[in-house]
């Protein structure tokens, strides 16, 4: 419900758009008319919806408003990425980035202001928590980005896949992203194909077996270490499911269909995690899963302790995955000249969690290992 006590279409999917209709009265058929406007058209008023009749576009009018995210500032990097910052309310804002490729375009989503999980290596994770985002402040990202591109679903096709790989953590904030990645696959909404929408975790496993249940998307899943000591420093959520649980989570959310795999990221930290041995270590794991590893480059971020590996070293770790056969890739860095790449994105972030005031207490006091 919005400020003006109508209900924000972009809240629901195609089912809880149909019930909205219902309970005025109306057929199915009229909130899908409605989808189209908004999602193939960019059309937000109901007043420009001209198959609908004048009187029910009144009616519409009168229980309804299609709202999206406030766009704060736009940004366009060297190589093309394009960060949006997104006023929320309460002096916040959220980011996403689209990331234009050869064949593909590629948006990252935002699923939380800020995150609770506080991964060590992580700009977001630093900030703090303050909300999850609305159904609508999600789906509104993709539309944003949608209607900057002048997307089209099936005929002039610019958005190709969405990850959920911006601020939070989708699987905290359940409901809402489940709801959107709908809209995001549906025909009537952004159209783009199950596989093609991706949810990133750093490793919620109940939530992952939820997943499986509520929603037809790939799975990515944050790793980032190949032992539970090492990963537990890195990553606090690991104390609560240790590897073995997760990759066991993992498993059973590749056993729900055929062929599907996970893609298990892994940034890549010099000294800490990019050595022979630790590669070695991850081939093991990998066995567990059907499964393919991302390498992510670190991405600095002010006042973080970690630096990059060098290239040389993500190579020869690649090549020793590779070599084992786990099917390896090294995820190339995209607009990092605008903060917009993985890891990076921080929006403005109310902390509730004080994480943010103690980060720069440490900061001040020239304590150089606080991340
Ligand atoms: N919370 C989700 C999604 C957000 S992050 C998750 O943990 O998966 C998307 C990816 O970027 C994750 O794999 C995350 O671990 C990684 N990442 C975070 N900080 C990074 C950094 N500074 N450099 C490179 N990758 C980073």
């Amino acid at each position: 419900m919005g400020a003006s006590g109508k209900v924000n279409l972009f809240e629901h999917d195609r089912n809880g758009l149909r019930a909205l209709f219902a309970q005025l009265g109306e057929k199915p058929y009229r909130a899908d008319q409605v989808m189209k406007w908004i999602y193939h058209r960019h059309v937000t008023d109901f007043a420009q919806m001209t198959d609908i009749g004048k009187a029910l576009r009144d009616k519409l009018e009168a229980a309804f408003e299609i709202v999206p995210p406030k766009a704060l500032f736009e940004k366009q990097a060297n190589d093309g990425t394009y960060k949006w910052l997104l006023g929320m309310d309460g002096g916040n804002a959220i980011e996403s980035v689209f990331i234009p490729e050869t064949s593909r375009g590629t948006l990252c989503v935002s699923s939380q202001v800020g995150c609770a999980l506080a991964c060590q290596f992580c700009s977001t994770g630093a900030q703090g928590f303050n909300r999850n985002l609305a159904a609508a402040e999600i789906t509104g990202q993709v539309w944003i980005a949608a209607r900057h591109l002048g997307n089209v679903p099936h005929h002039q096709r610019k958005l190709t896949n969405v990850v959920m790989m911006g601020m939070g953590e989708p699987l905290l904030n359940f409901d809402n992203v489940v709801t959107a990645m709908s809209v995001m696959r549906d025909d009537l909404g952004f159209g783009l194909a199950n596989k093609r929408v991706t949810l990133s975790t750093a490793g919620l496993v109940p939530m992952i077996d939820r997943l499986s249940e509520a929603s037809d998307v790939s799975l990515a899943v944050s790793l980032h270490a190949p032992n539970d000591e090492l990963r537990s420093e890195l990553m606090p959520i690991n104390r609560k499911y240790p590897i073995k649980d997760l990759l066991a989570a993992c498993q059973r959310y590749t056993q729900r269909k055929a062929r599907t795999t996970i893609t298990f990221e892994y940034t890549m930290l010099k000294g800490i995690n990019d050595q022979p041995e630790h590669a070695r270590q991850l081939i093991k794991l990998m066995r567990k899963v059907p499964s393919k590893v991302n390498l992510i480059p670190f991405n600095p971020f002010f006042g973080t302790r970690f630096e990059r590996s060098e290239e040389t070293v993500i190579r020869a770790f690649q090549k020793i995955l590779l070599d084992a056969d786990v099917l390896t890739m090294v995820r190339r860095t995209r607009g990092d000249d605008i903060d917009a790449a993985c890891g990076q994105l921080k929006g403005q972030v109310v902390d509730r969690t004080r994480r943010q005031a103690e980060f720069r207490r440490k900061l001040e006091q020239g304590i150089p290992h606080v991340a």
